[in-house]
């Protein structure tokens, strides 16, 4: 059976004191709500984790970083290695958001090192993929999609995909306030499940957690959450607000 998730993603806001009181909010109103149907995970930057990771119940809200290095330690000043995520106490990162794509130019090869070492070192991976406007209006999204996913996680076995929890993130809906219609959204949901089905057989397709990104909200997540193969969401503004956070995390 798989989980429904709802992710945040904080990216680069918040200082620690004010990321360690958001993440006291979270937990406060995860620990009070009852019968949550989907898992809560809060996406953090790297200082924060450890002072984060202090006042929440790891049990009940989990706890990612937004990237780690490719490498597991040297002389790579300013990177962030998984072992050292793992330390903290951290138990998943989100890997191959498009902004890391974009702006640091990450690619399908990298990422693959950068799965690698997540998981040996215990971390289960928010793998994010996605398409831009360009691809899109082109139609050739799926091919797009396809290669990010199989170039970097293919690799793995049966066993560790259930590691890896995907994120289908349409560049042109994140941050833009442009939702992907429920209808769009699930298109590339039941395409990135038949891709898995392919490779891996239906067990792992259909154990796997796929969470839909972009501009998701309280109003939104409802019908997005609706559709037979949106298992959740990675949400980004939204969950720098505990309350806005919580109405897509009851939205199941
Ligand atoms: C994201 O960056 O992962 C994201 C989905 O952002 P937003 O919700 O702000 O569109």
């Amino acid at each position: 059976m798989r989980k429904n998730i709802v992710a945040g993603n904080w990216k680069m806001n918040t200082t620690v004191p004010e990321g360690v009181n958001l993440a006291k909010e979270v937990n406060d109103a995860v620990a009070a709500a009852k019968g949550l149907k989907c898992d809560v995970v809060i996406g953090v930057p790297f200082t924060h984790l450890t002072a984060v990771k202090a006042v929440i119940d790891i049990n009940k809200v989990g706890l990612a970083a937004e990237n780690c290095a490719n490498h597991v330690k040297g002389a790579y000043t300013g990177e962030v290695s998984a072992p050292m995520v793992a330390s903290t106490g951290a138990n998943y990162v989100i890997l191959g958001h498009s902004e890391r794509r974009e702006y640091f130019n990450e690619t399908n090869e990298m990422l693959k090192e950068k799965v690698d070492l997540a998981l040996e070192n215990g971390l289960k991976v928010i793998f994010c993929c996605g398409e831009s406007l360009e691809l899109r209006e082109a139609g050739n999204y799926a091919d797009f999609i396809k290669a990010e996913i199989s170039e970097s996680l293919f690799h793995l076995t049966a066993e560790q995909m259930a590691d890896i929890v995907i994120a289908y993130e349409p560049i042109w809906a994140i941050g833009t306030g442009k939702t992907a219609t429920s209808d769009q959204a699930q298109e590339v949901h039941t395409m990135i499940r038949a891709l898995i089905a392919e490779k891996y057989g239906d067990k792992v397709a259909d154990d796997m957690t796929i969470l839909y990104g972009g501009s998701c909200k309280p109003s939104n997540a409802p019908e997005l959450f609706a559709k037979p193969d949106i298992d959740g969401g990675l949400i980004g503004g939204a969950s720098l607000k505990a309350a806005d956070f919580m109405g897509i995390v009851t939205a199941f």
